[in-house]
């Protein structure tokens, strides 16, 4: 059994204090390390640059230390128990870090407890104190660490701080913790208990989020089958004014809404805003099966010193960001119309990007490391993302299954295949088992279909697959910048397209991006120019949008620009508008395929 407490003397500083107590350690020198990524967010995030004051003692000496590494370091080698202290500066708000002030605290277990090499098997006991001030004395607690002194499944009893278990260091870093004042709303789906933390200013409807969420829990766990794989969940929800964003975990979720994206009281309708929270918890939620449990073999288990590399995330980020908003309509949440919306922006999403071209579902997987997770401003150009084209090869998928076995199997027949495998023989997924799954279950071997989709950059098979369930794809230009695609908008559509991303800046507009040969672009202007003038008039982005409406193809602009401090003058030849943002719609033929498909009534009245 390893010990870990972790506190706060002063939490206006923004310090963790922690104490490790390793009873037996190595007798060559304990090794303890930092990770320097956390599952489920692909990037090297360093967490170690926020340790300090590393010491370590025995009962009746101090221990030398040695740096191996920027996140390893070896105790000097002794045969009696070890007490570990250090410091975390926790400043960072997202759902990947680690953060405390004097109005709440929130950890990852990665950015903050210190694994002791060779004894990550071991269980772990963790107190968790109150920090030390005034102002601490009234916080809460919350995280699915199950509690010592509770039954395990009952963490949610425990409002207090306190001794938490994990059974192993891979568990003890798989649950945040929220402390501060929050609300707690509690629902059951298929018998497991859950919590919404909600942190942060808001008012919404809590008994209306319970039930909506509720919903979607149990849609996902019949999806995959009772029982739910979890005895207790949380969703953390820190209410912000502007944010967005989760991560998932075992046996809870983090996640960052806007508070405008709750559901307003006494509102019925589901807004485009709470479309999007639901969306993300349902996705959130769909992963405590698809990739917390079934994952792929490189994760098993997770290296978390350096990038661990796969080409599978398409599957992972991608199904799930399939089933995130299916299962908003197959619970009669969304309507039809709704549901079309979402998915024709996805498509949108690919579509308008020249990477796609460029990258493969695959290669964007294994590049997650520095292409996805460190965009830039050529990003679109360049890369596809794994999360939006992997959503467009689960439809791709799921539409073809259904096609050429007469709608006996789906891509939901292939998620339980891999979590029966899992359940039944544990094991991580490899390359080419669910291919393998998908050729069983359609009885023909599926692979030159299947390798288009995946490794190839070639266009997908939306139009021809979306047919078989009577669904029409039709592409447009987009009306404006805030254009998303989804909507059948025929009016005010632009003939030109300057082919940049702007935004509004004092004196003009800041350029943010630009389509590879587009209009701008060939023009010579770049990201981070600033542009003062059109035709000599000082524009905003909605007048600059007018001008745009207005135009003909060919059209010449007079374009003033700062690059730097350094004024230049760039002639811009408007091209015409690409039709690459698109809608949905149903066409009245195969209407049987298109409500099995989406489960219309079927789930709904569960
Ligand atoms: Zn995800």
């Amino acid at each position: 059994m390893i010990r870990y407490q972790i506190g706060s003397r002063s939490p206006t500083a923004h310090y963790f204090d922690l104490l490790i107590e390793i009873a037996t350690p190595n007798l060559d020198g304990q090794v303890l390390r930092l990770p320097n990524w956390l599952p489920g967010s692909y990037l090297i995030r360093d967490f170690s640059r926020h340790l300090l004051d590393l010491q370590a003692q025995t009962h009746d000496r101090t221990l030398a230390i040695e740096q191996l590494d920027k996140s390893s370091w070896q105790l000097e080698p002794c045969d009696t128990a070890i007490s570990v202290r250090y410091r975390v500066y926790a400043k960072d708000l997202s759902v990947r870090g680690a953060h405390l002030d004097h109005s709440h605290g929130y950890f990852n277990g990665s950015c903050v407890f210190l694994e002791v090499v060779g004894q990550g098997e071991q269980p772990c006991e963790v107190l968790i104190e109150k920090p030390d001030p005034e102002f601490a004395q009234s916080w809460q607690l919350a995280t699915s660490l199950p509690r010592r002194t509770e039954a395990q499944q009952q963490p949610s009893q425990a409002d207090d701080f306190g001794v938490h278990l994990a059974q192993d260091y891979d568990d003890l870093i798989d649950h945040p913790v929220e402390m501060g004042h929050f609300t707690r709303i509690g629902f059951e789906a298929c018998g497991v208990p859950h919590e919404i933390i909600l942190s942060g200013r808001f008012d919404c409807d809590e008994a209306r989020l319970a039930q909506d969420l509720q919903r979607i829990c149990e849609h996902h766990i019949r999806f995959f089958g009772e029982p739910a794989p979890m005895d207790y969940y949380q969703f953390q929800v820190r209410v912000v004014g502007e944010g967005y964003g989760g991560l998932e975990h075992r046996a809870s979720t983090s996640l960052i809404a806007r508070r405008d994206s709750l559901p307003q009281k006494g509102v019925a309708a589901v807004d485009d805003d709470y479309r999007d929270f639901l969306g993300l918890c349902s996705h959130e939620y769909f992963h405590t099966w698809n990739v917390k449990r079934i994952k792929p073999a490189a994760y098993q288990p997770y290296d978390l010193r350096h990038e661990v590399y796969t080409e599978l995330l398409w599957a992972f980020e991608g199904i799930t960001s399939y089933y995130d908003d299916l299962a908003l309509i197959r619970c009669g949440l969304i309507e039809q119309s709704s549901y079309l919306e979402l998915l024709a922006q996805t498509v949108t999403r690919v579509q308008r990007g020249l990477g796609r071209t460029r990258q493969t579902a695959a290669e964007s997987s294994f590049n997650c490391w520095t292409k996805f997770y460190q965009q830039d401003e050529n990003a679109a150009n360049a890369i596809v993302s794994y999360y939006a084209k992997g959503c467009l090869i689960a439809l791709c998928i799921d539409l073809k299954l259904r096609a050429v076995t007469q709608g006996a199997k789906s891509l939901d027949d292939v998620m339980r295949c891999l979590w029966l495998s899992y359940r039944e023989e544990g094991g991580g997924v490899n390359d080419g088992d669910i291919e393998r799954i998908v050729n069983q279950l359609a009885d023909q071997d599926l692979n030159p279909f299947l390798h288009q989709l995946i490794h190839a950059t070639s266009e997908l098979p939306l139009v021809e697959l979306l047919a078989t369930v009577g669904v029409d794809a039709q592409p447009r230009a987009a009306a404006h910048s805030r254009d998303r695609g989804g909507k059948n908008i025929t009016e005010d559509l632009p003939k030109v397209d300057f082919a940049a991303g702007l935004k509004d800046e004092v004196g003009g507009l800041k350029v943010l991006r630009l389509a590879e040969s587009g209009s701008a672009q060939l023009a010579g202007l770049a990201a981070g120019d600033s542009i003062i003038a059109v035709d000599g008039l000082r524009l905003n982005l909605p007048q600059f949008e007018k001008k745009q409406l207005r135009a003909n193809v060919g059209d010449r602009w007079r374009v003033h620009a700062f690059r730097r401090d350094e004024l230049e003058v760039f002639e811009v030849e408007l091209q015409a508008v690409a039709q690459t943002t698109y809608f949905l719609r149903p066409d009245n033929a195969k209407n049987e395929q298109r409500r099995v498909w989406l489960q219309q009534d079927a789930r709904a009245a569960d």
